[in-house]
Order: C-alpha cells, then sequence, then structure tokens
C-alpha cells in the first residue's frame, strides 16, 4: 500500500532521452541527489560526479570497493558475542580536480556566467560529459568540455580528457590538475542509522609520496586495517599554444599547474590518467611501482583506445543486457517510452557501475555512488543483485560467490561465536567479519545463509556450471544446512514440526520472532539442496564426496538429518484466514494506526522508538510476499492472492526493496494497476528520488530489483524448478511491447512480449529447451524462432 508520497513526481526532471541522463543547467539545490547520479565506476573504483573544478560539492567521494577502516563498535551495555568491529568504507584520495583559471579568473560553476551548459551520464559509452561555454566577466569565451571514465577494461584506471579553447580573444590561462587526501568531510555524524560514521582526523596515514616531470604519487595506509593505498596521476597536454609546468606534492596534496599563452581557436587538450592500486600484503614501494607501471601504460596508449575499449565493453554490456520496451502509454504509466527506457537504462548501468569488476570483493548496498551502509555488503547482492548478473553477465555473479566461499572462515568463527554449529554469515560486513552493531535487525537476519545458497543454486542451473558447486558449493552447502539444523529444533507443542525461533526475517519492523515464514521456506530449500547435492555428489564424483567429507568432517546421518528438517519444517498459517503467517505471532499484535501517522513520518524508523514498531502489525518490505516470489512453486495462486491482499497494506515500503518485489507479485496475481505504481516506484527510485535519499547513493538492490520487475514480474519468467519458463502476464500495459536478452547455459535467448504473443528467439547457441506456459519449446541454430500465442491467466 502506499501510505506515504513515495510516488510522488520528481522534484527536478531529467529530459527524456534513452541513452543519456542529462542535466541542462547547474542547480545547487541538486548538487548531492547528482553527485549520486552522475557516479562513475566499474565495481573497484567509483568517483561521485561532482564538478572537475573540485566544487561545489555536497558530498565528495572516491570509493574503493573494500578499503574501510574499523573502529571499535562501542555499546552502551556489552552482552557477550555482540560485534565488536564497525568497518567503514573510506573517502579516498581525490584524483579528479582540474581547476581552471584564465585571466587569473577561476572557473567556479555557482558563480560562473555560463552561456551553454550541458552535463550527461552517457549510457552507452560508459562515461560522464560535459560541455560549458563560459563568458568571464570579461567578456572572453571559454569552451570547456570534458569526458571522465572509470575503465572497465583497466580496473585500476580512470581518466579524464578535458580540453579548453578560448572562442574570441586569447587569455593567459592556468589548468591546475590536483589530488588530495583527508579532504576533510563536509558531513557531520548524523541520527540517520542508515549513514555512514564519520572518522575524526585524518583517516590515511602517509606512507609516500613523490613527483616526476608531469606524474605524482601519493600512497598511504589505514591504521587498523592495515590497507594500502597508492594514487598517482600523469598528464599529457596537446596545445599548438605555448605553455610551462610546475608540479608540487605534499603530504596528502599534488599539483600539476599548465600555464598557457592561449590564443583564440586554439584547443588546449589535457589528458589526466588517475590510477589507484590497493592491497593488504604489498609494500608501500610496490604499489607505489604498480602504480607507475599501469601509468606508463595509459601514457603509452593514450586516451582514445582507453574510449574506445569502455565503448566496446559498454556495446557488448547492452547487447547482452538491454531491456527494451515500445509503445508505453503516457496516460497510463505517467511517463513515455524514452521516458521509461531511459530508466530501465539507468538501473541496469548503475548495477554494472556497482558490480563490473568486484573481484575479491561483494556489492555495496550503495554501490560505490556514496558511503551510506558504510559500504557494506548485505542480502542485497544475492536476492536483488544476482539473477541480473546471472542471466547477463555469468562471469560476474561468480565472482560474487566465490567471494562468499572466500568468507567461509570467518563465516565458521561466527557461527561458533554463536555457539552453532556450521557457517552463518554476516549479515553486514565488507572484511568477512560481522559488522552489524544491532543485533536485532542485523546479525538476528539468519536468512542470509539461505539467500546465498539460494542464489548460487540460481547461478548453477542457469550456467550449468558444476565445477563452482564441486569446488565451492558444495561446501558452503554443508555448512549452512548444519547451521539450520542446530538452530531449529523439533516442538512438541507445534505436533514435532521443526521449528526455528528468535531470528530476524527480512522484515525490520518485527524482530526476533519465532517461526519467520521467509526464513523457515528458505532454510527448508537450503536444507533440501544441500542434502541433494551431497547426495549426487556421493553417487557421481565419488572423488569429490571424499575431498568434501574431508574438508567438513560430515557424516552420512546428517544427510538424514537435514531432509527430515525440511520435511518436518513448520510454516505458520493461519487456518481462519488462509494466511501465510509472516512469524508466530503477527495476528496477535495490535493493528498500526496508518490514519493517524502523519505523512512525514515515513520512513517510521526515524521517527518512533523500535519498541513502538516492533510490537504492531507494520512492515517495513516484502517479506512473505518476497517469499512468494522466490518460491512461488509453495503458494497456489489462490494463496498469492490472500497474502498479498493481506500484508500489501500493512507495508510501510519504508525500505527500497519493497516496491519491485510488490510489483512482482501484483503482476502475478493481475493487479495491473497496483503492479505499476509499485513498477514505477522501484523504477524510478533513483530517478525520481523517490525515497529522499538518493544523495546518500543509489538504492542498487531496487535496481537490480527493477530488472526481476521487467522479466519475472511483467515476462513472467519462473526457474525455481530447474526449467526456465515463461508465462507472461501481461506487458506492463496494453498496447506494450517488452523485450529482453538472457543468457542461459552460454547461450543467448531473446523474448519478447507483446499483446497477443511471445516471441522466443536464439541469438546465440547451440539449442535449448525452455517452458512457454505448460509447453516446452526446443530452439535450434535451424529453428531459432518460436512464436506463442499469450493466454492471460
Ligand atoms: C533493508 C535491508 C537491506 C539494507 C541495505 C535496509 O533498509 O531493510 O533489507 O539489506 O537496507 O540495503
Amino acid at each position: 500500500m502506499i501510505h506515504h508520497e513515495r510516488l510522488r513526481p520528481p522534484s527536478h526532471d531529467y529530459p527524456a532521452d534513452e541513452w543519456n541522463i542529462i542535466e541542462k543547467g547547474f542547480h545547487p539545490e541538486f548538487l548531492a541527489q547528482l553527485e549520486t547520479m552522475l557516479a562513475v565506476g566499474n565495481g573497484y573504483l567509483g568517483m561521485r560526479g561532482c564538478p572537475e573544478e573540485g566544487g561545489p560539492n555536497a558530498e565528495n567521494g572516491t570509493f574503493i570497493n573494500g578499503f574501510y577502516e574499523t573502529r571499535p563498535i562501542v555499546y552502551g551495555e556489552e552482552a557477550y558475542g555482540f560485534a565488536k568491529t564497525g568497518q567503514t568504507i573510506l573517502n579516498v584520495t581525490d584524483s579528479k580536480i582540474i581547476k581552471l583559471f584564465v585571466d587569473d579568473e577561476p572557473f567556479w560553476l555557482p558563480n560562473a556566467h555560463c552561456l551553454r551548459y550541458d552535463r550527461r551520464l552517457n549510457m552507452q559509452s560508459g562515461t560522464l560529459d560535459r560541455e560549458i561555454l563560459w563568458e568571464t566577466p570579461a567578456g572572453k569565451q571559454v569552451l570547456i568540455t570534458s569526458r571522465r571514465l572509470v575503465s572497465f577494461v583497466h580496473r585500476h584506471v580512470a581518466a579524464i580528457s578535458y580540453q579548453v579553447t578560448l572562442l574570441n580573444a586569447e587569455a593567459p590561462v592556468v589548468i591546475a590538475s590536483e589530488m588530495m587526501a583527508n579532504a576533510p568531510s563536509t558531513r557531520a555524524n548524523e541520527d540517520d542509522p542508515r549513514l555512514a560514521s564519520v572518522f575524526a582526523g585524518r583517516v590515511l596515514q602517509h606512507r609516500a609520496s613523490y613527483a616526476k616531470d608531469r606524474r605524482i604519487v601519493l600512497c598511504h595506509a589505514t591504521e587498523k586495517s592495515r590497507l594500502t593505498l597508492t594514487c598517482a596521476t600523469d598528464h599529457a597536454l596537446e596545445t599548438a599554444c605555448s605553455y610551462t609546468y610546475k608540479a608540487v606534492h605534499t603530504e596528502d596534496f599534488g599539483q600539476v599547474a599548465f600555464t598557457i599563452e592561449a590564443r583564440p581557436g586554439c584547443p588546449i587538450h589535457l589528458t589526466k590518467y588517475m590510477v589507484y592500486h590497493t592491497s593488504s600484503t604489498a609494500s608501500s614501494e610496490e604499489l607505489c611501482g604498480r602504480a607507475e607501471w599501469t601509468l606508463d601504460r595509459m601514457m603509452h596508449q593514450g586516451f582514445q583506445p582507453l574510449l574506445t575499449a569502455q565503448e566496446q565493453y559498454m556495446d557488448d554490456f547492452w547487447r547482452r543486457s538491454d531491456v527494451r520496451v515500445r509503445n508505453i502509454r503516457e496516460d497510463r504509466m505517467q511517463r513515455s517510452t524514452v521516458e521509461v527506457q531511459q530508466a530501465i537504462r539507468f538501473n541496469l548501468f548503475h548495477i554494472l557501475q556497482a558490480a563490473a569488476r568486484a573481484e575479491d570483493t561483494g556489492v555495496p548496498a550503495k554501490g560505490l555512488t556514496g558511503q551510506a551502509y558504510e559500504g557494506h555488503y548485505f542480502w542485497d547482492t544475492e536476492i536483488y543483485l544476482l539473477s541480473f548478473l546471472i542471466y547477463t553477465s555469468p562471469r560476474i555473479a561468480r565472482n560474487l560467490l566465490t567471494f562468499r566461499y572466500k568468507m567461509l572462515p570467518q563465516a565458521r568463527a561466527h557461527a561458533r561465536q554463536l555457539g552453532h554449529r556450521g557457517a552463518m554469515f554476516p549479515w553486514r560486513t565488507i572484511s568477512g567479519e560481522e559488522a552489524s552493531a544491532y543485533y536485532a535487525a542485523g546479525t538476528a537476519q539468519y536468512h542470509i545463509n539461505a539467500d546465498i545458497m539460494y542464489a548460487m543454486r540460481k547461478y548453477v542451473q542457469a550456467t550449468g556450471d558444476e565445477l563452482f558447486l564441486r569446488e565451492c558449493g558444495a561446501e558452503m552447502l554443508v555448512e549452512t544446512a548444519r547451521l539450520w539444523l542446530d538452530l531449529g529444533f523439533y516442538s512438541e507443542r507445534k505436533g514435532g514440526a521443526f521449528c526455528i525461533n528468535g531470528v530476524t526475517g527480512p522484515d525490520e519492523y518485527n524482530t526476533v520472532v519465532n517461526n519467520n515464514a521467509y526464513t523457515n521456506l528458505m532454510a527448508r530449500q537450503n536444507l533440501r539442496y544441500a542434502a541433494e547435492t551431497v547426495e549426487s555428489l556421493r553417487a557421481t564424483t565419488p572423488d569429490v564426496y571424499n575431498a568434501l567429507v574431508h574438508k567438513t568432517a560430515l557424516q552420512p546421518s546428517e544427510v538424514e538429518a537435514w531432509k527430515r528438517a525440511a520435511e518436518c519444517m513448520y510454516v505458520p498459517y493461519d487456518e481462519q484466514t488462509g494466511i501465510t503467517l509472516q512469524h508466530d505471532g503477527f495476528l496477535d499484535d495490535e493493528p498500526w494506526d496508518f490514519q493517524n501517522t502523519p505523512h512525514d513520518h515515513y520512513p517510521l524508523l526515524l521517527f518512533y522508538h523500535p519498541l513502538n514498531i516492533y510490537r504492531k502489525q507494520v512492515i517495513k518490505q516484502a517479506d512473505v510476499v518476497l517469499a512468494m516470489f522466490l518460491l512461488g512453486k509453495e503458494f497456489s495462486a489462490e494463496a498469492q492472492q490472500r497474502n498479498f491482499v493481506f500484508y500489501d497494506p500493512l507495508t510501510t515500503g519504508d525500505s527500497s526493496l519493497s516496491s519491485c518485489i510488490e510489483a512482482i507479485i501484483a503482476a502475478q496475481i493481475g493487479d495491473m494497476e497496483k503492479a505499476i505504481r509499485y513498477g514505477m516506484a522501484a523504477l524510478l527510485m533513483d530517478l525520481a528520488d523517490v525515497g529522499g535519499n538518493v544523495k546518500d547513493g543509489c538504492h542498487i538492490a531496487s535496481m537490480g530489483g527493477t530488472w526481476m520487475m521487467l522479466t519475472y514480474g511483467f515476462g513472467g519468467m519462473r526457474d525455481d524448478d530447474g526449467t526456465l519458463s515463461f508465462w507472461p502476464h501481461r506487458a506492463p500495459e496494453e498496447n506494450a511491447i517488452l523485450r529482453f536478452p538472457l543468457t542461459y547455459r552460454g547461450q543467448r535467448l531473446e523474448v519478447e512480449i507483446g499483446l497477443e504473443t511471445v516471441a522466443y528467439a536464439l541469438r546465440e547457441g547451440e539449442g535449448l529447451v525452455i517452458r512457454h506456459e505448460t509447453e516446452d519449446i526446443r530452439l535450434t541454430p535451424e529453428q531459432p524462432l518460436a512464436v506463442r500465442p499469450v493466454s492471460r491467466r
């Protein structure tokens, strides 16, 4: 239900354009939002969309995924086993500053008289482009164009191509390229629990700094997490105007200033290369050396090949991933086809920017667009993001699952700490250790174990990557299944059913509850998958099975115990109403007084003490409704309808993870009006600042959810029984056409859903079988196309 204004029209719209997010003028009031929205990144390195001049900034930010500092978590009242160490992603050395002076006057946006202004996130080329025509107070016209990119191909590299041309006069011009570490934060510690803590003082300790000709190298390290970072820049200047230059540096600062005698019509073209290398093991000398090698390579190859490689990477990405729409009815959707297309691409592009080169790390909740949620990895990755990645960029999906596998030792230790067998993945983390300082809405979300296994199962089914299952997956399955068996118990009072008490489900407004239906259903699948996998390995690959037994000391009796727990799993259900209960006592709680909750008191977590919330029937985000999507087979069509009608009015959508899921189920039960409203809220979450906090970073989970909404929701795609099947409900509205590609078992399928028909086309591959409604269809290179009528359910 829409209880507050999360669907209000955007306060600042961007011109409709299929491939670009365009800012047509400088709007100081949207500074922070645009820094997030126009951020560029590659999953390893991210830069907020601040102007080249180094300001004005709302919250400047350069982030390296997984580069964090720790701090002790201070509790008013300690208890055994609480997480002790907080982890916060750091705002690292800012290298993108290029200051411009004409006749010694600084170019500074708030004061500048701009005759032309165009800044755009170009989602086709993967660049942030800007073109400004500035008229100085002396009437000199200066054309400034720039192109910023964080390379997808060269993981450690960012570059800016910056060009200045005086159009109508000559003038002395200075272009000062700078870099700065330990810049003071513009943020104070606020009361919003979603924001990151601010460290007092210098967090980056100086290790080395030097300049060589036009190159500057700054090396810093963190004190407690013991990570080292080298940031280095180098410059190439091309111009027919005469110039000199000078480089200076201190511990935290570097500058190369070019002084140019600019002549009218004579372009000055500066290329700035920015390189970041980080390590927990290499010495600062070695890291500086690595940064210099990368810079040497960049200086040698130049900007154009870097840009071409970026464009090719993007072409390839869109070929595998672009979801296209046609014939959107503007009166119903309040957006034109072009605007919907733009929003879809914006979501998909930011997912890529968050995940592409996240190798050996996870994906932070905000990607690398902001510091909120401290750069932590949550279940967002597995439940919201991985579907998109599995079906479009399986290599990235594999990397993310491998990263979880590497966390297994800490997950085992975490389980021990909480007195459990097996492994317990942390609710939020960077290093692999639990960093949640609030166990009720954090550590108690045991479902993360099952979420990771759910995503892995989907990955293995969609890719056929049995090797991953054998080498990493099976071990995770054994340890997670052990945890469930240890956590739950057979309850006599519940007729001997297997119950799991004292956990928090996805909905953080009902914490530490008994038998959260989502958790129990997901745990059941985790247990079954573990048992199936172990049994199949035992039967088919004894070597692998023996190695697994060796690694985990697995006893055959354990597998039997998992199967039994799964069979006896308790799922709370109310006979009278036919509702699957979110948890045991949910119906006993007092209803939340929505009528008397002011519209501006959402999200509730910022206005009410948790206890006020926890004891009421009020839901932050889809919980049973999410289970109905992920495990659709467990619910009949009637049960889905009943549950949605019951839970929807109680769901505030205070988490951005909710709307996309509500849209999917609304579409599934045929409530198209709600499907569209929720769908638009998810689609525009960041572009229209639906939650009012885009300034703190993009909502990456919602972006992944948007893809699921289009494919699973409107496309009727399903894969939870191991077959790729489609039962399209309806295109987003009557005449719309929805088209999306999928990579399945190394082949490329394209699905186009129209009003009357759905077309399946095999674009690459040897042939595959998919299911349309109840019919199996075989697509082959000889017969690559199948068109079927859509029967509405
Ligand atoms: C949501 C969680 C989510 C986290 C990070 C919270 O507000 O309730 O489900 O994992 O944000 O996105």
